[in-house]
């Protein structure tokens, strides 16, 4: 048996380079596409700052910002021209804030940036974790205005909240803009102070120092955005990177493109030819036309007939896309939103419990033993209840301080089992990043980010 586990391995080396040559063939001349997601407490200045940057980088025509200017006078809120390039509907207008997880795309010299908008209102910290689970970076927007800083990061602001969180869901570089400046005259000594207070901060919650960067800037004016300064106030203490060389200058994550096949399925819908499609992003892996895969958690086979990335057709999709697939010899009704599609060879683990280390916020009333909550795992929902309470973390340093705590109460950090009410598709996050982290949320409030430590089968 020596022997074949031998080839089994040299196989799947040969394997190995096969996809990355493949992938450096097909994507080796494009920018790499990186995801951001913007963090920071309500008005500290996200929607503005990134809808300024992204007018100036071109992506809204003059007409339309125009539009938004007039509209903006017209209801007296002229100061959110910019923020309303981020904003859709009316209602979100109306009320002034911005409510979704609301998609842009940007270039810099090096990369594609898709930008995963988060708002800071309280209530909208739900979205914030969808938009976080997908990043690879973040950018943190802090207001420098004297009074608000520390209102967002003393008084039960967001600033220490959103930190922790896109953290704790993997995130480990992070621009962040010292915003509105303007407001303090491009005082040098305000911003060595906030830097100071944030470098302290965001060291204790898991950042290198070298994965931070602290940016001076005002998106209401747009100074430091795209260009250098020309603020004389901000020249004679500053000469570093403008906010996009500090998006340029991200490391773009490795797209585990050898790793086993996986995709989640995030929407199913029938396609013009026979077979139907489903869509979702390529969590890990690559896929070929012609390739079988499987549906987990039902482990039933299907063939894949084609693939598209937004509506161009593909022999081969990658880690990190996201793909369109038109699949055949399987029914539609067994295959639902939240399934993985994954290799035959290599399938995802399928279970109803699991142990898994969570942090929790937001909580009204303390987690006991069987305390229910609804799992949220890549497009799966899922009713689920926390079926034991293992062990207490301390949250920095991830030691046990209790075994067995009888309830866990706000940022507490802790091990616990959960069982779900039906098997679903799962991965160990040491495995599998994407498949191997979830939240949890009661009463439509999220208290709980997770990530999958064992599976119990
Ligand atoms: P968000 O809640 O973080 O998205 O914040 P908004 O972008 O909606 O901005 C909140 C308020 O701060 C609005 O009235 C903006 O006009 C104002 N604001 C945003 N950025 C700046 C800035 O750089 N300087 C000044 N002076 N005001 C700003």
């Amino acid at each position: 048996e020596g022997t074949s586990e031998e080839t089994k391995i040299i196989k799947s080396k040969e394997n190995k380079i096969d996809v990355e040559t493949q992938y450096k063939k097909e994507r080796g001349d494009s920018k790499e596409h990186l995801y951001m997601v913007v963090i920071g407490h309500v008005d500290a200045g996200k929607s503005t700052l990134m809808g300024h940057l992204l007018y100036d980088l071109g992506q809204v025509n003059q007409k339309t910002m125009h539009k938004y200017e007039q509209e903006s006078r017209k209801v007296g809120k002229q100061s959110f021209m910019y923020a309303w390039v981020l904003d859709e509907t009316g209602e979100e207008r109306n009320r002034g804030i911005t409510m979704d997880v609301g998609r842009s795309q940007f270039e810099t010299k090096s990369k594609h940036v898709t930008l995963l908008d988060a708002p800071g209102h309280k209530d909208f910290i739900p979205n914030m974790i969808s938009g976080a689970g997908q990043a690879d970076v973040a950018l943190l927007v802090v207001d420098a205005t004297r009074g608000e800083f520390e209102t967002g990061f003393d008084f039960g602001g967001q600033t220490r909240e959103h930190a922790l969180l896109v953290r704790s869901l993997g995130v480990t570089q992070l621009a962040v803009a010292i915003n509105k400046l303007d407001t303090v005259s491009w005082s040098k000594e305000r911003f060595d102070d906030i830097s100071q207070k944030l470098k302290v901060f965001l060291k204790q919650a898991g950042f290198r120092e070298g994965d931070v960067t602290f940016v001076p800037c005002s998106g209401l004016t747009g100074q430091n955005l795209v260009d250098k300064p020309t603020e004389n106030e901000l020249l004679t203490w500053y000469n570093g990177p403008c906010l996009l060389e500090v998006i340029d200058n991200f490391r773009t994550p490795e797209r585990p493109v050898s790793k086993p096949f996986r995709l989640s399925i995030n929407d199913i819908f029938k396609g013009t030819g026979s077979g139907f499609c489903v869509s979702g992003r390529v969590e890990t892996g690559s896929l070929n036309v012609g390739e079988r895969v499987m549906v987990c958690p039902s482990r039933e086979l299907s063939m894949v007939k084609s693939l598209y990335i937004e509506d161009l057709s593909q022999t081969v999709v990658f880690a990190g896309d996201q793909a369109t697939v038109t699949l055949s010899g399987i029914e539609m009704q067994n295959v639902s939103i939240g399934n993985v599609l994954c290799d035959p060879q290599n399938p995802v683990q399928v279970s109803a419990k699991f142990q898994a280390r969570i942090v929790v916020f937001n909580l009204t009333i303390p987690i006991t033993k069987g305390f229910s909550v609804i799992l949220h795992h890549q497009s799966l929902v899922e009713p689920a209840v926390v079926s034991k309470l293992i062990s207490q973390l301390n949250r920095s340093t991830g030691e046990v301080v209790k075994k067995h705590p009888r309830f866990l109460s706000n940022n507490t950090s802790a091990i616990v089992e959960i069982q779900v009410s039906r098997p679903i598709a799962l991965e160990l996050y040491s495995d599998c990043k994407e498949l191997g982290r979830f939240m949890l949320r009661v009463g439509g409030v999220t208290i709980a980010a997770g990530l999958i430590t064992k599976i119990i089968l």
